[in-house]
């Protein structure tokens, strides 16, 4: 008996998925009325879910990929940029489908950049030349997944997980109000930086201490260099983090900034700094004179690293949810598709009996774990100099150029400890001169 009702879901039947550009997303969308077996369930379709529910599918596995929103990639929580192909060899140098995964179609590109500003708390700028692609982030995750479903995955929108069972071989979702118990061979916990499918699995969580809270204003009318990304360092503005302008051309920008709660002052909120930095900011503010807020948007970046295992028997845990973000950047697109990639060919493999899901874990470690590990190493260096902005104003005029390059792209080309000893020697020099 086939209790399958195959329709459109109607939560998204005047929503911008009716779009003709995604025809497959809406025709894939179903109704499950009774349990059915698949050979692996991905729980979230962001970059990371959708590249695993992809990978697989081309395989030959049977994949079904939900996610709570009604609408893929909407609502928008990025600054929406990622290198471009031909700065993933200075960035994730070991990371070889990178090339193949980040050849994106024109459609979801916005805008591209070949330059980077970072201005200091004294103001003072230190530019250099990175090739970013600005993305439409919204539609990258909806061409994501739509190639997850032209190779055969299925797609259920508004369908939230609420709890694994049996090592990840059950899950319980709702759907349209009511419980179904979905069940897979696989399990794959894509859900996010605050990922419950993880701690569910017992494979740990992202540390709360860890999480940047960030808030992010679309604008226009903003009067900026559309070649030219911007990042502000200072304890005034971004305590513990920094804040950005992103162009998106045509007078258009993502503002936005990142903060660890721990750095910042006391009864003055997120929204009190991105208003502070678009007002006050002695550079930004003038960009942002004839500058209109068109949305909001907001979320969290875990900047603490990987978790410390990332599969089990029957699940693995890719993405935000695995804390594979780059922790001086926030960059977490990259290793969310390159790690999803590897994660739809770990499931096949072990389906196909090659393999059991560890291979998951050194694969994606031999492609990105040196990175991910150097910029959080990195990160608690730049940590110190982000609590004394008189420090990291002396840190940006001695490592000029080159290496605050590196700092923010996670890779350093002189020894970590060597600049530990130097940040530790500059500090302790500034505190001298204090007495
Ligand atoms: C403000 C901001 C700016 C950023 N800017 C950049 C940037 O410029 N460049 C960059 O590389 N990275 C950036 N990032 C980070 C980047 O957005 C993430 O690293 C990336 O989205 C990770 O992809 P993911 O698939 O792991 O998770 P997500 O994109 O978070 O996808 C998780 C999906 O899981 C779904 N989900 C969650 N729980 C459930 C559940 N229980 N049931 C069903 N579905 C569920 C969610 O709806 C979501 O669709 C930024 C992040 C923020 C917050």
């Amino acid at each position: 008996m086939n209790y399958n009702l195959h329709f459109v879901d109607r939560c998204n039947t005047n929503n911008r998925l009716s779009d003709q550009r995604f025809p497959l997303i809406a025709s894939k969308v179903i109704i499950q009325l009774s349990e059915k077996h698949y050979d692996a369930i991905v729980v979230g379709a962001g970059p990371a879910g959708s590249s695993v529910a992809r990978k697989a599918a081309e395989q030959g596995v049977n994949v079904l990929i939900i996610d709570r929103k009604r609408e893929i990639g909407y609502p928008m929580q990025c600054g929406e940029l990622v290198p471009t192909v031909e700065e993933f060899p200075n960035i994730l140098p070991r990371a070889k489908r990178a090339e193949k995964l980040f050849n994106l179609p024109k459609w979801v590109i916005s805008n591209t950049c070949s330059r980077v500003a970072v201005i200091g708390p004294s103001k003072k700028i230190h530019e250099f030349n990175f090739g970013q692609n600005i993305l439409d982030r919204s539609r990258f995750d909806k061409w994501l997944v739509m190639n997850a479903t032209k190779a055969g995955a299925e797609l259920w929108t508004c369908c939230n997980a609420i709890k694994v069972e049996s090592d990840g071989r059950e899950v319980l979702a709702k759907k349209e109000g009511k419980i179904i118990r979905l069940k897979a061979n696989v399990l794959v916990a894509a859900d996010g930086p605050s990922s419950n499918m993880a701690k569910n699995l017992g494979l740990g969580s992202n540390d709360p201490k860890d999480l940047i809270v960030t808030m992010e204003y679309f604008m226009g009318g903003v009067d900026i260099d559309a070649d030219l990304t911007e990042v502000y360092f200072g304890k005034e503005y971004a305590p513990g983090g920094y804040a950005w302008i992103i162009p998106k051309g045509e007078g258009m920008a993502n503002v936005g900034l990142g903060i660890r709660t721990s750095f910042s002052e006391r009864g003055v909120s997120l929204k009190d700094y991105i208003e502070r930095f678009i007002s006050k900011h002695p550079i930004a503010s003038k960009k942002f004179q004839k500058g209109v807020i068109l949305s909001r948007t907001g979320g969290l970046v875990p900047v603490g690293g990987p978790i410390e295992k990332t599969y089990s028997e029957n699940a693995i845990v890719v993405g935000d949810a695995a804390g594979q973000v780059m922790a001086t950047n926030g960059g977490g697109i990259p290793p969310a598709v390159i790690c999803g990639d590897i994660g739809g060919e770990a499931i096949a493999q072990k389906l196909r009996g090659e393999n059991d899901l560890s291979f998951y874990e050194k694969e994606w470690k031999s492609e990105v774990g040196k990175e991910l590990d150097t910029g959080v190493k990195i990160r608690k260096i730049v940590d110190i100099a982000l609590r004394n902005d008189k420090l990291a104003e002396r840190i940006l005029e001695i490592f000029e150029g080159k290496i605050v390059r590196e700092v923010i792209l996670c890779r350093l080309s002189m020894p970590l400890n060597l600049v530990y000893k130097t940040v530790m020697g500059l500090r302790q020099s500034l505190k001298v001169l204090k007495r």
